[in-house]
């Protein structure tokens, strides 16, 4: 494999965090050529110390100054703003983006990376609950494969490795989350503190939210759906509490291929970043013999509202998944600031998916209008309620 130089767009958060580790293990295969982040200045700082990337971006322009007289001794490029993001994605010798941003944040610089013809490991994967028609069919257009990170979606990719049969049906493993066994009651009155408490992963505080209410499954399904060009009703969520089945493909002879491991992320994040090849690495194994009893489940639609709508919008199709994921990206922030009830995070979206204009064949200003036009629907509706 020749050394690839990785653009890490969310270097600071969970995963790009977890892809430098990737990094560090092979850094004759690997070079972090650019890091950005968001507005956390400092991790930024200590991270391009040490990975001496090309180029590196702030977000957040009121860290620029910060940012750059920290490393005003060495020969690193420092840019701020996010317009700043969809540039050095292009910039030429760049083989590969990790898009590690999170939310619609991730959109523009995806499209400009694709643009570019820069090969996408992909973890945002709100860029294709949003506007999955628009950039896969860019994809087609420019050759640029789209490898998943996702662990569901890259164990299903594994499974589809040297097969050519259509696929029968998609089982999208799910952990159900910290409140899988709650009522609705129960559901009611939970906290942030709560829900930020995954079982089975440590991820970043956006992602843990759409955990617990199953929005992230929603999600990818409409993700899965884009990547694997399946349809929904052809994919199917288990609830499989220890995460060790990552996801499976069922073949028309009713085989049905899965791929397992330890849940850590490492792992998917290491073979986008390597494929087609495998890479040796130290991240856990499955201890078979400690191994618990793997058990499957039902999910429960009544008690997670959030996954129904999901299949719902991508039934609707145009922008109402593109609805769905702005109204989420608010209260799932109301949430963690207390300014929203667990409950109710499902009621606001499913109020702003009837009230938003459906565009059936939206191009990309109409995701930017509908992605404004939803969030500020749905922070009148949180302000209605308080
Ligand atoms: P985190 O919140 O941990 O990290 C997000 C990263 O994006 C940070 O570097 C953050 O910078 C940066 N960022 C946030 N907002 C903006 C913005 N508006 N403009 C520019 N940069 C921004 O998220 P995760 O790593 O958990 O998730 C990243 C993506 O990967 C999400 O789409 C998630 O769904 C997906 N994913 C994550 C998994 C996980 O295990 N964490 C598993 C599967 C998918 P800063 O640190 O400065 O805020
Ligand atoms: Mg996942």
């Amino acid at each position: 494999m020749m050394k690839r130089r990785i653009c890490i767009l969310g270097s600071t958060g969970s995963i790009g965090t977890q892809a430098l580790q990737v990094i560090e293990e092979h850094e004759d295969l690997f070079e972090a050529y650019v890091l950005t982040a968001g507005s956390n200045a400092g991790l930024l700082i200590r991270q391009a110390r040490r990975f001496l990337p090309c180029a590196v971006v702030i977000a957040d322009e009121s860290k620029y100054s910060e940012v750059r007289e920290a490393l005003s001794d060495m020969p690193i490029q420092v840019y701020a703003g996010s317009e700043a993001l969809c540039q050095v994605v292009a910039m030429e010798p760049v083989d590969m983006v990790l898009t590690a941003l999170v939310g619609f944040s991730g959109l523009r610089p995806t499209i400009a990376a694709i643009r570019a013809r820069k090969p996408i490991a992909l973890a945002n994967k709100e860029t294709l609950v949003v506007a999955g028609e628009l950039v896969t069919a860019l994809c087609r257009k420019h050759d640029v494969p789209l490898l998943p990170v996702d662990s569901e979606h890259s164990a299903i990719f594994q499974s589809l490795m040297g097969e050519e049969s259509p696929i029968e049906k998609i089982i999208l493993t799910a952990s159900g989350g910290p409140f899988r066994t709650f009522s609705s009651d129960d559901m009611r009155n939970v906290t942030a503190a709560q829900a930020l408490k995954h079982p089975n992963w440590d991820m970043g505080a956006k992602i843990t939210i759409d955990s617990a209410s199953m929005m992230n499954k929603g999600f990818e399904v409409i993700e899965a759906k884009w990547l694997f060009d399946v349809d929904a009703d052809r994919i199917q969520v288990v609830v499989h509490p220890q995460s060790i089945v990552h996801s499976a493909v069922q073949f028309s002879d009713g085989a049905v291929k899965a791929q397992l491991g330890a849940p850590d992320m490492r792992v998917p994040i290491q073979l986008a970043m390597s494929y087609p090849v495998r890479l040796a690495s130290s991240f856990p194994r499955i201890d078979w013999w400690d191994m618990q009893a793997l058990t499957f489940e039902r999910p429960d639609m009544n008690r997670f509202p959030c996954l129904e709508m999901a299949y719902e919008a991508i039934r609707l199709g145009g922008n109402a998944p593109c609805v769905v994921n702005a109204a989420n990206e608010v209260v799932n922030l109301a949430f963690r600031q207390g300014q929203c009830g667990f409950l109710q995070m499902a009621d606001v979206i499913s109020e702003c998916l009837a009230r938003i204009e459906h565009i059936d064949t939206p191009v990309l200003e109409d995701y930017l209008e509908t992605d404004r036009l939803t969030r500020a629907a749905a922070s009148e509706l949180i302000k209605l309620s308080l």
